[in-house]
């Protein structure tokens, strides 16, 4: 069992050695935390970081248990663990957030049901399995649509857009003929997302939307405020805690909308863990999404999620971290490069925050 709020010298184990884990590592570590990271990976972006490593596959039952026996507390940073493994290895040890918030995740039409149902708009959907189902759907739909796997998507990966000049089969095949959902486009006229956190206690804490723009189905760049009045930002943030609250969940969530051009919200996916888009926060809040998720799950208090800086975000990604010399140089810009040995075409290597004094009042 473990006692809360977690003290300094306990261990928090984290599933995934990715970027996000890392920053998560370096966070824990300002209170004086140890991080065991579990990842297939012996040179992951985590592996620098933490105090110990298990190499193994993120499924491997024996692997989670052992991660289970070293921590204090269990976390992950990315929505694609395997929830039954990990149910019957973690025993004792308390997992955050909780098992229920990967279920609906992991899963698009779990997702948008999860979504629907306690009242959150999203795009128009159906589910499919099998492509012989999508000439309905789509009439069902009004035309104009994005068939997605249902589980494993990820960065756009999985997707096909469907018009009139894709046909069924292409379009099914194109996503690998996995189940499927098909979602109607819609006409925004931008995206935002909210990173937002809940502690033990209850207490929630939403920092402001960032507008976000991908490329490629990748995120570009995150610009807070960006476009988003104050009413809209109330708004996003109310929809992420009503969220929040019911998974009963403890730990960071990003949610990703679409702004209509009427201003209208349409939630478009969750994501359980810290988010790209918030990576921001370290250079621009009193608290960065890294420290408050550490916070939540230690059950700590969570801190205020105010702003001193209106900033934009932009990932480096591939050649992009080329530019290190010129970005470390300039005064108003954070850097942070994830320890990547090898730059790929699309690679995440780092980001950098670039800060201006605050357009409106905090
Ligand atoms: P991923 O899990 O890869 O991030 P998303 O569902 O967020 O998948 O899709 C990636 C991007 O594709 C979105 O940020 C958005 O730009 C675009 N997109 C996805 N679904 C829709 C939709 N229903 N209508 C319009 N654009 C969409
Ligand atoms: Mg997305």
């Amino acid at each position: 069992m473990t006692d809360f709020p977690l003290r300094p010298g306990a261990t928090i184990g984290i599933v995934g050695g990715g970027q996000l884990g890392r920053m998560l590592a370096m966070a824990a570590a300002r209170f004086g935390y140890r991080i065991t990271v579990l990842d297939p990976s012996a040179a992951c972006p985590a592996a620098q970081v933490a105090t110990e490593m298990i190499v193994g596959p993120y499924d491997d039952e024996a692997c989670l248990r052992r991660l289970a026996g070293l921590s204090d507390v269990l976390t992950y940073e990315f929505e694609n663990v395997a929830v039954a493994p990990l149910r019957k290895a973690m025993g004792e040890t308390p997992l955050a957030p909780p098992a229920e918030a990967l279920e609906v995740s992991q899963d698009r039409v779990v997702e948008k049901a999860f979504l629907n149902g306690i009242g959150v708009e999203t795009a128009d959907w159906r589910a499919i399995d099998a492509a012989d189902e999508l000439g309905h759907a789509l009439l069902d739909l009004g035309g104009d649509c994005i068939l997605k796997t249902r589980r494993f998507g990820y960065d756009g990966k999985g997707q096909a857009r469907l018009n009139a000049d894709t046909t069924f089969t292409d379009a099914f095949e194109a996503i690998g003929r996995a189940p499927a959902i098909l979602e109607k486009r819609v006409p925004f006229a931008y995206e935002i997302s909210i990173i937002a956190a809940r502690g033990q206690d209850g207490a929630i804490a939403a920092y402001d939307p960032a507008e976000n723009v991908h490329s490629l189905g990748i995120l570009k760049s995150s610009t807070i405020p960006g476009r988003v009045t104050d009413e809209l930002a109330e708004r996003a943030k109310a929809i992420a805690a009503q969220i929040l609250s019911h998974l009963n969940y403890v730990g960071v969530i990003g949610v990703e909308f679409f702004v209509g051009k009427d201003d209208t919200l349409l939630v478009n996916e969750i994501a359980p863990r810290v988010h790209n888009s918030g990576h921001w926060t370290e250079a621009a809040c009193l608290v960065s999404q890294f420290e408050q998720h550490v916070r939540a799950i230690a059950g700590l208090p969570l801190a205020s999620p105010e702003r001193h800086f209106d900033c934009v975000m932009e990932n480096l990604i591939g050649e992009d971290v080329d530019r290190f010399d010129r970005l470390v140089a300039e005064p108003r810009s954070v850097l942070h490069l994830y320890g990547k040995a090898e730059v790929r075409r699309g690679r995440k290597m780092g980001h950098v925050t670039h800060v201006t004094p605050l357009s409106r009042g905090a």
